[in-house]
């Protein structure tokens, strides 16, 4: 469906929990999630019967997020109901891999055709101080498993904090050189978590060129990376830069949180209800949410912090 602005909305991201086996430090409390009641969640049921009428709206491509998706017990299920829908042409899973050994392959099975995989550090010590408990081993085998299955294009995105990781942006970018894998540096965004990091932490991503002069441009892939490659490399080095160029004139997406809101911007507050609605009810809703997408979010700085009003791992990233 085209919204206000003229923009094709057809890209469904559906977080499936806000709960996570990990607790990054940009993106939730070391304590966890104030556990909502089962009730309060979507069913099964209901994020398929959501896909199945974003799918009569146009919606084309869902990405199934979180929380942590793999920890979800009937995620092979989601997968393979939402890759069944009737005009969805793509599902990816955005995952911090770690439960990947296990489930790479039932995940290639289920229908899921691309992952993203979040990686911010290749130092033991640093993953488990950002992540509070996560084992990069961990994370590593959860990759070399996606590779195995066959999953193709992998992006591995990595968040660029200052003064913790961007020490590390060669060794990062030269993931592509030994896998054929895309690695992505995002910008911190200021939502959430994220404030203990002080404004220092809040850098650019053209460091990433400062550092890596070697890096020439290459063609874009409709995604909200700017692409870049290193010589003799397997994949792409990619820029997402949502507070220094910010990419609303080409957002093509709606968000549904696990809790059953709709979130027309990320960074806003604004929300629909489809918890315990008809198809009608939640056609009805989402029309609307697509209508009131903002043509941009407000500023974003480190002194104008997302007026979102969650944590990421109860929207979904
Ligand atoms: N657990 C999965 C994962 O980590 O990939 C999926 C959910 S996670 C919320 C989705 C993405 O949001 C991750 O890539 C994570 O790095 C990113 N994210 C979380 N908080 C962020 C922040 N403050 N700024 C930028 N990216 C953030
Ligand atoms: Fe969990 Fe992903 Fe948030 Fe890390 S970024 S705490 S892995 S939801």
């Amino acid at each position: 469906m085209i919204d206000t602005y003229g923009r094709d909305i057809y890209y469904l991201r559906l977080s499936v929990t806000e709960r996570c086996n990990l607790r990054c430090r940009y993106c939730m409390p070391e304590e966890g999630i104030c556990k909502k009641k089962h009730e309060e969640m979507l069913t099964e049921n209901e994020m398929v019967q959501a896909v199945e009428v974003a799918a009569s709206m146009g919606f084309r491509k869902v990405r199934l997020t979180g929380g942590e998706p793999l920890v979800q017990k009937n995620i092979l299920s989601i997968c393979q109901r939402v890759a069944a829908v009737p005009g969805i042409q793509e599902v990816c899973l955005t995952t911090n891999a770690t439960l990947l050994p296990e489930l790479a392959k039932p995940l290639r099975e289920a229908g899921v055709s691309r992952l993203n995989i979040s990686l911010d550090t290749l130092d033991e010590e640093k993953y488990t101080y950002i992540t509070r408990r996560g084992r990069l081993e961990e994370a590593m085998s959860g990759i070399e498993a996606a590779i195995a299955a066959g999953f193709q294009k992998i992006k591995i995105n990595a968040v660029l904090i200052g003064g913790f990781n961007d020490d590390e942006i060669e060794k990062l970018a030269e993931l592509t050189l030994c896998y054929p894998v895309d690695v992505r540096f995002i910008e911190l965004m200021p939502i959430g978590d994220s404030e203990e990091f002080g404004q220092e932490a809040m850098i650019p991503c053209e460091e990433v060129l400062r550092r890596l002069p070697q890096l020439t441009p290459c063609e874009h892939d409709g995604g909200v990376a700017a692409l870049y490659h290193l010589p003799g490399a397997l994949g792409n080095v990619g820029l997402i830069r949502p507070i220094s160029q910010h990419f609303c004139d080409t957002c093509n997406r709606m968000r549904l949180t696990a809790d059953g809101k709709l979130k027309p911007c990320l960074h806003s507050s604004q929300e629909f209800n489809i918890k315990g609605l008809d198809k009608d009810g939640v056609e009805q809703q989402l029309k609307e949410a697509i209508l009131a997408k903002p043509a941009r979010h407000a500023e974003l700085s480190a002194k104008h912090r997302s007026e979102s009003g969650r944590n990421m791992n109860q929207i979904g990233g």
